[in-house]
């Protein structure tokens, strides 16, 4: 096999290579049914198992109390920005967002699309340098929920931790960081994410939801678009996206065999901690773009002196094996994602690299 790159795509990312490996040994013939997973009913044994069993891993890893379904969507967190408002805001009521960078925005301004919205803190005068404080968190009255975008995959802020929305709803977007580290999923009356970042391919959107938010759900809404669908059917209404369920399924396994949540977050920490510290330590030749305080562990995004030098750097680390270095075209500057599956290597060698390249460049 030839040498993997250091993958520091923000999405698709890199996937655990012993997943891959896994995938690869099953990709013809699936525990010996002599098909492969994707050539099977989603009716079949194979294919229930493999739907049960992810949820399974998903409640067990994240500690997802009773009460809660585990469902497997298709449409990527993107749909859930409009899926949301549509089954749970009503009419005389106010849909509330926390306003925290590209990611936020994209909810909100899909969510005007069905009814009144507000924002209950925003960090745009700090240019999203910031997650608002929690104290800062104006609730409306009448708020169908709050809606929170617990890491901002593009400008590389993340929640140190969660506000409490009282009786309101609270709904995360987690697409970014689901499973980076634990997370006390009874704050929440929803948390979704899309796959492809932390999770496995893309193709699935993975929405965790309690229970009697069901009850607000409409009759009158698309059948594929309502939750109530996706629940009384198990995610099997209709043809699900299989194979990425399995690979989520893989994924999960590898996260459960490397210790959990708990451990994922310890070793987020000592990874993006090599990179944060390659930033603080060069004089101000990199400047991280995060106040410290709320700095992701998935998405380090920071800026050197002029795009011209950016351009070099993300031009020298292509050439050295650095894959996905280049900052979101909308903000510009440089990011390098550092989701579960990255390994601490792949973190070294850039720690190693941004110290070189400074000293060839300062
Ligand atoms: C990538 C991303 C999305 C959009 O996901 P899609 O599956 O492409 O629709 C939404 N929210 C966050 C935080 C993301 O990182």
């Amino acid at each position: 096999m030839g040498k993997r790159a250091y993958n520091f795509n923000a999405g698709p990312a890199a996937l655990p290579l012993e997943v891959l490996q896994r995938a690869q040994e099953e990709f013809v013939d699936y525990k010996g049914i002599g098909m492969s997973i994707m050539e099977i009913s989603h009716r079949s044994g194979e294919y229930e198992q493999v739907n049960d069993e992810t949820q399974s891993l998903l409640k067990e890893l994240m500690g997802i109390p009773d009460g809660y379904k585990v469902l497997f969507l298709q449409g990527g967190a993107s749909t859930q920005f409009a899926m949301i408002p549509m089954n749970f805001l009503k009419a005389g009521q106010v849909a509330s967002y926390v306003h925290t960078g590209s990611w936020a925005e994209k909810a909100i301004e899909e969510a005007k699309q069905f009814g009144e919205t507000a924002i209950a803190a925003s960090s745009e005068a700090d240019k999203f340098t910031r997650i608002p404080a929690l104290s800062d968190i104006k609730l409306a009255p009448n708020s169908a929920y709050l809606h929170i975008t617990s890491n901002e995959t593009i400008g590389g802020a993340q929640y140190p931790e969660y506000p409490d929305s009282g009786n309101v709803p609270l709904i995360g977007d987690m697409s970014s960081d689901i499973l980076c580290r634990p997370v006390d999923v009874s704050k929440f009356a929803m948390i979704y994410a899309g796959a492809q970042k932390n999770l496995g391919p893309s193709g699935v959107t993975v929405v965790i939801l309690r229970e009697d938010m069901l009850s607000l759900v409409p009759k009158n809404i698309p059948t594929m678009l309502s939750y109530a669908t996706h629940a009384k059917n198990n995610s099997l209404y209709n043809t699900p996206p299989a194979y990425s369920v399995y690979m989520v399924n893989l994924v999960l396994k590898w996260i459960k065999e490397n210790g959990g949540a708990a451990a994922m977050e310890q070793r987020n920490r000592e990874k993006t901690a090599l990179i944060y510290q390659a930033i603080d330590n060069s004089g101000g030749f990199y400047r991280g773009v995060v106040a410290p305080e709320y700095r992701s562990l998935m998405n380090i995004t920071f800026r050197m002196e002029n795009e011209e030098l950016e351009k070099k750097f993300v031009k020298e680390s292509e050439q050295q094996g650095f894959v996905g270095l280049k900052g979101h075209r909308s903000v510009g500057g440089l990011r390098a994602s550092t989701y579960n599956a990255v390994p601490y290597e792949a973190c070294k060698a850039l720690a190693e690299f941004m110290a070189d390249f400074q000293k060839r460049n300062g």
